[in-house]
């Protein structure tokens, strides 16, 4: 039992939540019996045995009958045992899954006890279902077990619990005990009193995680003090004056405020920028670092892969010579020569912004004085990078992170509930709507002849393959294949087709990415390498082929390749017919919405958080009794009073505050959550 769930101590087994109720007030008479039925509870006797030896091994089967009718009940091991402990002629009371076949119901490994004991124990009504593992059912361990021990436990602990939440929160928001919670989360005697009790646990379990969290920033910004960017002076002022290409939408004045604010402070600077694909959240970074260069700071930004890095640094470069900020980079594929320059320039303080990717965390990079990191994407590096970034400086650098996609609200107080957050809520006005659509193959031909008439209106065409791993032999192939269809039917010379892929040399790939850019191709063949970033205002369309192998948030991001002109832009979602449910809707999401916030909330519910964040940050995730999509509410009114309780007493030294602080104490200690309690 112990490995296999993690419990070492009694804390553990009480801890250990039932994931599911059933309600056992319901007996079935075997006559009742459905094909339909799940779990059924029937009373009855066991009339005989019988041993069937098959090549696959042996089974042992009674007969249980009661006054209506019979099943069989069927077990695949601990025969021994069963035949010793199992009487017959004696009545029992047997919970389990019930199949037909062959005209006969029966129900295998059922959970069954003596109908004397059962009328005895605790959990009549509604029966507590605990997560167990293969293993555990293998060795005896059953559900009923675990039941028996917990109920052993309870009677031994005469069932007190040391209260974890301050009065003041319990009364508030009228929450039970949590002696009483943690009684009848075990013990339900009805449905209301589990409800209150799940309520209690799982506000308690995202208060710590929120606690936890909110007290890391704190203690983070009274500790690592960060350099004070006292000015915003020439280089700042003068862009926004005389060159910003537009005038900022609110959300980006808003946002830019907050920053300022952040690197003007005593503290550092660890905040996340979220925004939708489009709501200007580049500009937002330069502005950021012109304020650590007016400060005789340096600044740098990160991306995930090299053709971002290369477009941002192509996109930044004009607005900086414009001032005279001097700016370069260094990514995996610079020469050696160029390195040592930008090494050197960067040592002596001359370079004053570097953009780049991953190269840029290797040892050899020094700064003279990095005030400000940005990490654009972060979904793609992990926190041993951030903070690597942070290791360059005898103090760390301010730290922006922008997401590529929103991110749900619940998620990222989850999962960067220690960062402060910025969102930019607004897109630049005038951007037209993205007609999206669906289409299945057998519309190619239509689909073809619109890509014609696109291009004949002076557009380009992305048309994007999935190549999730690429690595892949298959979806190499169907690249390929897609792409001699597509030449094939889009000829030179009158039609130039460009690939990139993520197998090809990073010049080869930059250089057929430029070819587009300057609009020397009319289409662009291409896999995800392109999802991130890449800005081409003039393509207008973007076809997405086997659209049922993205996820939602990739499908969005892709999306955003497009609409960046002043064009009507166009996605064209391509499937085959047969079409999961699961797929139908990301389908539908994508068609009907294009606020990105909105479509992250049904990627959560589809994916589920774990899958959603990467493995990464799942350990944050691993919750033992609330569920981060389905509890937001709870999650926020958490949040809510954890942040309510440091805002009066940061150090939890109240009285008053008292148990929130033991158990807080008791946390620090366990590496799980839940090992605190009692
Ligand atoms: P993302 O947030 O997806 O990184 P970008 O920063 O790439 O978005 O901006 C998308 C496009 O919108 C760019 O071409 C950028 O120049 C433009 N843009 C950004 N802010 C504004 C604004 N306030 N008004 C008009 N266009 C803007
Ligand atoms: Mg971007």
């Amino acid at each position: 039992m112990r490995k296999e769930l993690g419990i070492n101590t009694y804390q553990d087994l009480i801890n250990l939540f039932p994931n599911r109720y059933i309600d056992r007030t319901r007996f079935y008479r075997t006559s009742e019996l459905q094909s339909s039925n799940s779990e059924v509870q029937l009373i009855g006797k066991i009339t005989s045995f019988k041993e069937i030896v098959q090549k696959r091994g042996k089974r042992l089967v009674a007969t249980f009958k009661d006054d209506t009718g019979f099943i069989e009940l069927v077990w695949f091991r601990g025969h021994n045992w069963i035949h010793e402990q199992l009487k017959t002629h004696t009545d029992y009371v047997v919970f389990g899954k019930v199949n037909l076949f062959n005209g006969v119901f029966s129900m295998p490994h059922p959970d069954i006890e003596l109908k004397s004991t059962f009328d005895k124990g605790l959990s009549k009504a509604i029966q507590p279902i605990y997560p167990s593992t293969e293993k555990l059912s293998n060795r005896g361990v059953s559900n009923r077990v675990i039941c028996k021990v917990m109920e052993q436990l309870f009677l031994q602990l005469n069932g007190r619990f040391e209260e974890s939440l301050s009065l003041e929160i319990l009364q508030h928001q009228k929450l039970i005990s949590k002696s009483e919670a943690l009684l009848n989360i075990h013990f339900p005697n009805n449905q209301k009193i589990l409800s209150l009790s799940q309520f209690r646990l799982k506000f308690e379990e995202l208060f710590y995680i929120q606690l936890q969290l909110i007290l890391k920033n704190i203690i983070h910004k009274s500790k690592i003090k960060g350099y004070r960017f006292e000015t915003v002076g020439d280089y700042f002022n003068t862009f926004y004056k005389n060159h910003l290409p537009f005038e900022l939408t609110n959300a980006q004045k808003r946002v830019l405020k907050e920053i300022r604010i952040d690197m003007g402070s005593n503290a550092q600077m660890n905040r996340l920028l979220q925004g939708d694909v489009g709501s200007g959240k580049t500009i937002v970074a330069l502005m950021s670092m012109f304020i650590a260069i007016d400060n005789n700071f340096q600044s740098t930004l990160m991306a995930p892969t090299e053709i971002l890095a290369f477009q941002h640094y192509n996109g930044l470069k004009p607005f900086c010579d414009l001032i005279g900020v001097k700016i370069s980079l260094l990514t995996g594929s610079s020469k050696i020569a160029d390195r040592r320059v930008i090494h050197e320039q960067l040592e002596s303080g001359e370079l004053q912004i570097i953009v780049g990717t991953h190269a840029l965390l290797e040892d050899k990079v020094k700064f003279k004085n990095l005030g400000l990191a940005i990490i654009d994407e972060q979904h793609r590096f992990g926190v041993a990078q951030r903070s690597k970034l942070w290791k360059k400086n005898n103090s760390p650098p301010h730290i922006l992170v922008m997401t590529a996609t929103p991110i749900p609200r619940t998620l990222a107080m989850s999962v960067y509930g220690d960062l402060d957050i910025s969102v930019i809520d607004e897109l630049p006005a005038g951007r037209k709507q993205i007609k999206t659509v669906h289409r299945y193959d057998t519309n190619r031909l239509k689909v073809i002849g619109f890509i014609r008439q696109e291009i004949a209106k002076g557009r380009q065409i992305y048309i994007v393959y999935p190549l999730i791993n690429e690595s892949e032999t298959l979806d190499f192939k169907d690249l390929m294949d897609g792409y001699e269809g597509i030449v094939r039917d889009f000829p030179m010379p009158n039609y130039q087709v460009s690939m990139v892929h993520g197998q090809m040399k990073p010049a080869d790939k930059e250089f057929e990415m430029q070819r587009f850019v300057k609009g020397e191709t009319h289409i662009m063949v291409a896999t995800t390498v392109i999802e991130v970033g890449v800005n081409v205002p003039n393509a207008s369309v973007m076809i997405i082929e086997s659209a049922e192998r993205f996820g939602l948030s990739q499908l969005h991001q892709l999306r955003g390749r497009v609409g960046r002109g002043s064009e009507q832009s166009y996605c064209i979602l391509m499937t085959s017919h047969k079409l999961g449910e699961n797929s139908k809707t990301r389908m539908e999401t994508m068609v009907h919405s294009s606020d990105g916030f909105e479509i992250a909330e049904v990627d959560l519910k589809l994916r589920g958080p774990g899958d959603m964040m990467g493995t990464q940050q799942s350990g944050v995730l691993e919750l033992k009794i609330a569920n981060i999509v389905k509890d937001k509410d709870i999650l926020s009114l958490a949040r809510h009073w954890a942040k309510k309780t440091l805002d009066v007493d940061p150090k939890l030294s109240d009285p008053k505050h008292r148990p929130i602080a033991q158990t807080y104490v008791k946390m620090g200690k366990y590496k799980n959550i839940w090992n605190y309690i009692s």
